[in-house]
């Protein structure tokens, strides 16, 4: 057992992704059929790109509903993905504490006691003892001949937060931009926080168009919708730009 960090790979993303956005906007307004629009369009990116970067400003999402991206995440805590299936507009696939033995379990060790060696310290004889118990509880379950997934659902109750765990997760572009306005926010948890900098570097990369200026919500509103004790100061407070009006 030993502390690990946060590691993400993007599986994959929609083929064609800039024109399937191009030609479900156009298809709202237009008396062609989609199927056609997306085949003509197709070879002229510039345009489509421009044409989306409109539409996501303009706040017509449910075409980015069309385009999804699928990651693999490894070395995060529980206590992060329990934060992350509450967002339900999403497919999810989690490593199990039934059907996996954690004999050996890895966890995250949150900076602010990383960086203090007593707390450290601390954390770390905690999650050899919950280990060394975990063992002796599996012993004797096996001794009384209950084994496999009936004695890893049970033992598991003793498992802490910071047990690390592997997600896949896929969403689409307009629960992305949701997810990343919520978790990009300097008020959401730093772990969280941290994943959803990293998933919007990666989509950033691969689809600028629509996520070039995503973002904590203040990015898309000019202001933050925090209240004055929340505030990270990056924006003007919503109340400030008011009065101001
Ligand atoms: C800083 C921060 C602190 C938080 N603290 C807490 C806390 O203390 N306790 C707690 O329980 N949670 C907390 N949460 C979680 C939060 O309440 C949401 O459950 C979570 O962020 C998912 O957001 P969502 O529901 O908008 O997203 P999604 O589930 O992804 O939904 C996306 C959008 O779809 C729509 N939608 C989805 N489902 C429904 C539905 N059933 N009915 C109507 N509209 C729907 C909504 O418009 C929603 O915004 C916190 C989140 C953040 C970012």
């Amino acid at each position: 057992m030993s502390q690990v960090k946060l590691n993400i790979k993007l599986l994959e993303m929609t083929q064609n992704a800039i024109s399937i956005i191009y030609a479900a906007c156009r298809q709202c307004y237009s008396t062609k059929f989609a199927g056609e629009i997306f085949e003509e369009k197709k070879d002229d990116m510039k345009k489509q790109e421009e044409f989306i970067k409109k539409v996501v400003k303009s706040g017509h999402e449910s075409p980015l509903e069309h385009v999804k991206f699928t990651f693999a995440i490894e070395g995060v805590s529980r206590a992060l993905t329990h934060q992350l299936v509450r967002h339900r507009i999403a497919s999810y696939s989690q490593q199990s504490q039934r059907y996996v033995k954690e004999t050996n379990f890895d966890y995250i060790i949150p900076p602010s006691i990383e960086e203090d060696e007593t707390l450290r310290d601390e954390f770390v004889k905690v999650m050899g003892k919950i280990q060394t118990s975990y063992n002796k509880i599996l012993k004797k379950f096996k001794e009384k001949g209950i084994v496999g997934e009936k004695a890893n659902q049970d033992v598991r109750f003793i498992l802490p937060q910071a047990a690390e765990t592997k997600i896949v997760v896929t969403m689409n572009c307009r629960e992305l931009l949701h997810f990343f306005e919520q978790r990009c926010c300097a008020r959401a948890q730093w772990e969280i926080r941290n994943l959803a900098n990293k998933m919007l570097e990666i989509c950033k990369e691969h689809l600028p168009a629509v996520f070039s200026n995503a973002g904590a919500k203040c990015e898309r509103l000019g202001y933050c919708p925090e209240g004055r004790k929340f505030t990270c100061g990056k924006y003007p407070l919503k109340e400030d730009v008011i009065k101001k009006r």
